[in-house]
């Protein structure tokens, strides 16, 4: 029977802010330099500046006209036509700037000449011979992007643990940075345990099940930032147990999988305990996923001839598949951003109109498999039906989970709900 003394049992909301307040205490694990192609969804360690002012030089955002706007204030107005001006050109020849009664022809992302304020567009003109006939007035400054109007010079543009988007990849290719510096991805152990529980390549007994918590979690790890390291099975079996927590404690942060339960064969807490682990809660108000734990333990990791001691991070998730994805994400990724670098975030929930009726007992926080359909304002989300949190096929047929607040027992179609997106 599980003999840990210990037992700490939140609500949804305190694991969370249990989770929270230790992503402040979590270090990334070390930097290194990867070629800016390589670079989308990885986090930011050095912070990136601007190089220069953007836009570098007042910047049309059409084709059309420079103008002095005040040259319009009669319409139609005509104006002389003193040259043209393309991308990456500037007005040449004499003058070098745009008087009264003047037009420069100018094209998207040209230099707006001096004398200048404002762009009309061509739509509004007729271009006869050496002049242009205007037909709309213009205010000062339409159409131009001011010099350093996005970023001045120096400003910050990405700030370290930020994780790079195609946005930021792009502002880090418009400033010059052919590479960047990155946080090293923190490896996460993967520890599946139960005897019940064989290799994917191998065939079931009749009532052996596949591991197939080992691999939904890789890919969550992944995602994450993380790299996952698939451990062996766990047997319920102390001693082998222990030996494959020891080697996950390795690692930067440790994932199990299964035996966290209240049965006579789920060891896992029992272990960790025994090794003098140190637990933050041992399970939370949620379904599914009650029985997740969370906690650290000591390990002493030997490098070169060096071994030191650290503290690792782990949790312990329930086994059943559906319940495994859902701790992972709620409570394990947080962490795990954090141990990647990444500067902590609200978890993202959107809101949609519920399709059909929800009925539950209330006490618990649910996370339940759901789909997400219809565009725009009219998308609505409904429960897929299932047959609880070992489910996996359900969970494939959904695309989000949709959060019932763990004081309602009835939620009708039509309301506004909570809707994590997968
Ligand atoms: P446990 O949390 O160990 O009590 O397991 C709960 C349920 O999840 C049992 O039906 C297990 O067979 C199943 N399960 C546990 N670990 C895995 C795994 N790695 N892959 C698939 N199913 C699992
Ligand atoms: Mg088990």
């Amino acid at each position: 029977m599980s003999a840990v003394a210990f037992t700490r049992i939140l609500s949804f909301e305190d694991a969370r802010r249990t989770i929270e307040e230790h992503q402040t205490c979590v270090q990334p694990v070390a930097t290194e330099v990867v070629e800016l192609l390589q670079a989308g969804g990885r986090v930011l360690a050095d912070p990136i500046f601007a190089d220069r002012d953007f836009p570098p030089f007042p910047r049309s955002t059409r084709d059309g006209y420079a103008v002095r706007s005040a040259d319009l204030s009669r319409l139609p107005a005509t104006l002389a036509v003193i040259g043209e001006i393309k991308a990456g050109e500037k007005l040449t020849g004499v003058p070098l700037s745009v008087g009264a009664g003047e037009a420069v022809s100018i094209m998207t992302g040209a230099p707006v000449p001096p004398g200048a304020d404002a762009v009309v567009m061509v739509e509004y003109t007729v271009g006869h011979g050496a002049g242009v006939e205007i037909g709309r007035s213009a205010a000062p400054g339409e159409n131009i992007v001011p010099q350093g109007a996005e970023s001045k010079q120096g400003s910050l543009l990405l700030d370290r643990g930020q994780r790079l988007s195609e946005a930021a990849i792009g502002l880090a290719a418009s400033v010059g940075k052919a590479q960047l510096t990155v946080y090293k991805r923190p490896r996460v152990a993967l520890l599946a345990t139960g005897d019940e529980i064989v290799e994917v390549a191998v065939t079931p007994g009749p009532t052996q099940i596949r591991n197939s918590n080992s691999y939904s979690l890789a890919v969550q790890v992944r995602a994450a930032g993380g790299e996952p390291i698939l451990l062996p099975i766990a047997p319920d079996e102390p001693r082998a147990l222990r030996r494959l927590i020891a080697e996950g404690l390795q690692s930067d942060l440790l994932i199990l999988a299964g035996g966290v339960s209240m049965g006579r064969y789920d060891l896992v807490e029992q272990v960790l305990a025994e090794i003098g682990a140190e637990f933050f809660f041992t399970g939370a108000k949620i379904q599914p996923g009650a029985p997740a734990v969370f906690g650290r333990c000591k390990s002493v990791v030997s490098g070169g001839s060096q071994t030191s001691p650290k503290h690792t991070y782990f949790f312990g998730l329930p086994g059943n598949p559906v319940s495994t994805m859902v701790t992972f994400e709620v409570f394990a990724r947080p962490l795990l951003e954090a141990l990647a670098g990444q500067t902590p975030r609200e978890l993202g929930f959107l809101h949609a109109r519920l399709k059909s009726e929800i009925r539950v007992k209330p006490g618990l926080k649910r996370i339940l498999p759901a789909v997400l359909a219809g565009q725009f304002e009219n998308s609505e989300v409904e429960l897929v039906a299932w047959q609880g949190s070992g489910d996996m096929a359900a969970l494939a047929r959904s695309n989000c989970y949709v959060v019932v607040p763990e004081n309602r027992d009835v939620i009708r179609a039509g309301e506004w709900v909570a809707v994590m997106i997968r």
